[in-house]
C-alpha cells in the first residue's frame, strides 16, 4: 500500500464562519476524517505547517513547502497539499520550478465551500487527490479540482465560486476523474527519468506591470531600483504603447541599460503571446531581444522569473532557462 504525506496549509478547505468572515480552523486530522475511504487507498500521514488563507500565502511559504517535501522525499510515495484556491495556481507553478522531474505526484487541492458544509465540493476534491497521489501513473507537480488534473504550471483560477473554479490554459489536463476512475488524457511519465531536481532559492524582487490604455515609463523608472525583473502584463500578442514623452519604451531602454530583466507577457489568459506579430511589439522585442510568455500562464512566467533569478541574473542565461520547459509550461519553444 502507498505512503501518502497530507499536507494540510489552511484555505477555504479547512474554514470555519468566525463572525468576522471564513478563516481556516479545521486542522489536517479533521481534514482527513471528512473522507474514511481514504485509508482503503493508502496510508497516510498528517501534517500542517501553517494555517492560512492562500491570501497571506508567498514565497517564503513557497520555499518552506518544496523544503519540508525535500526532507520528507523518501519517506512517502506521494504527496497532497491542502491550499487555499485564491492563489493555488501561483503555489502550483512556484512548486514545479522548485521540485523538477518528480516521479512521485505532488498533488494540490482544495474547495469552494468547507469540508464541513452539507453541500461541499471539499470532499470529493480530497478523496480525489488521494486517489491520483496513490495512482502508479500520477508523477510531478499538479492540481486536482473539480474532477480534473491540470498540470502545476498550467492552471488558473476563472471562477470565483463555481465548483470548476480552475482551468487548463494552453494545454488540455492531465486526466479527469470521473465515478473513481481515473482517466489519463497525457502519461508523460519517462522511462529513464532524471534525479529529481530540488531549488531552495528564489529571486522574489519581480515586479508584474498591468498596462491600461496610457499607461506610460513613469512608473517602471521608479520602480527601477528596488526590482530586479518587469514583467510587463501586455495587451493582446504583445505590444508597447508609445505616447511621446516618459514613455514605456524609454523605460524599458533603461531597465535594459541597467542589467535588468524585462518579460514581456499578455493579460489574455488564452492563445499566448507573439509580439512578432505586430509592429508595436516587433520593434521593442527585436531592439531588446525581450523574453515573452508564448503559452505560458501569467503565474508561470511569475514563478518561473522568481525561480530564475535564484539562480542568475544574466540575461543570457535567464533567456535560455525561461524558454525550458518545465513540467508542461511552454509548448511553443523559439529557435
Ligand atoms: N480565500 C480562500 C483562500 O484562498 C479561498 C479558497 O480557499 O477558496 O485561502
Amino acid at each position: 500500500m502507498k505512503h501518502i504525506l497530507l499536507i494540510a496549509t489552511g484555505g477555504t478547505i479547512a474554514s470555519r464562519s468566525t463572525g468576522a468572515g471564513l478563516s481556516p480552523q479545521i486542522s489536517a486530522d479533521e481534514l482527513l476524517s471528512y473522507v474514511p475511504e481514504g485509508k482503503s487507498l493508502c496510508r497516510i500521514n498528517v501534517m500542517q505547517p501553517f494555517s492560512l488563507d492562500s491570501t497571506n500565502i508567498f514565497w517564503k511559504h513557497w520555499l518552506l513547502l518544496s523544503g519540508l517535501i525535500q526532507n520528507h522525499y523518501d519517506y512517502y510515495d506521494g504527496f497532497v497539499l491542502c491550499h487555499g484556491t485564491d492563489t493555488m495556481a501561483y503555489t502550483a507553478a512556484a512548486l514545479s520550478y522548485l521540485i523538477q522531474n518528480s516521479p512521485k505526484p505532488i498533488v494540490i487541492t482544495g474547495a469552494q465551500k468547507p469540508i464541513d458544509l452539507p453541500d461541499t465540493d471539499a470532499r470529493t476534491n480530497l478523496i480525489d487527490s488521494i486517489r491520483y497521489a496513490a495512482d502508479d501513473r500520477a508523477h510531478d507537480v499538479c492540481i486536482v479540482f473539480g474532477g480534473s488534473v491540470i498540470a502545476g504550471t498550467r492552471a488558473k483560477k476563472e471562477r470565483t465560486k463555481s465548483y470548476n473554479a480552475f482551468s487548463s490554459i494552453n494545454y488540455p489536463p492531465i486526466a479527469v476523474i470521473q465515478d473513481r476512475r481515473i482517466i489519463f488524457y497525457i502519461d508523460s511519465r519517462k522511462p529513464d527519468r532524471s534525479e529529481t531536481v530540488f531549488s531552495d532559492r528564489l529571486g522574489a524582487n519581480v515586479f508584474l506591470y498591468r498596462l491600461i490604455p496610457g499607461s506610460d515609463g513613469i512608473i517602471p523608472e521608479l520602480l527601477m531600483e528596488r526590482y530586479d525583473a518587469l514583467i510587463i502584463e501586455s495587451f493582446g500578442v504583445g505590444g508597447i504603447p508609445d505616447y511621446g514623452n516618459a514613455s514605456l519604451k524609454s523605460s524599458i531602454h533603461q531597465w535594459i541599460a541597467a542589467g535588468k530583466i524585462v518579460v514581456m507577457a499578455t493579460q489574455v489568459p488564452n492563445e499566448g503571446s507573439d509580439m512578432s506579430v505586430y509592429e508595436v511589439g516587433h520593434a521593442v522585442k527585436n531592439i531588446y531581444d525581450l523574453p515573452e510568455s508564448y503559452d505560458m500562464t501569467l503565474e508561470a512566467v511569475i514563478a518561473k522569473t522568481m525561480w530564475i533569478l535564484g539562480k542568475t541574473k544574466d540575461r543570457k542565461e535567464f533567456r535560455k532557462l525561461f524558454y525550458t520547459t518545465v513540467n508542461h509550461d511552454l509548448l511553443f519553444v523559439p529557435g
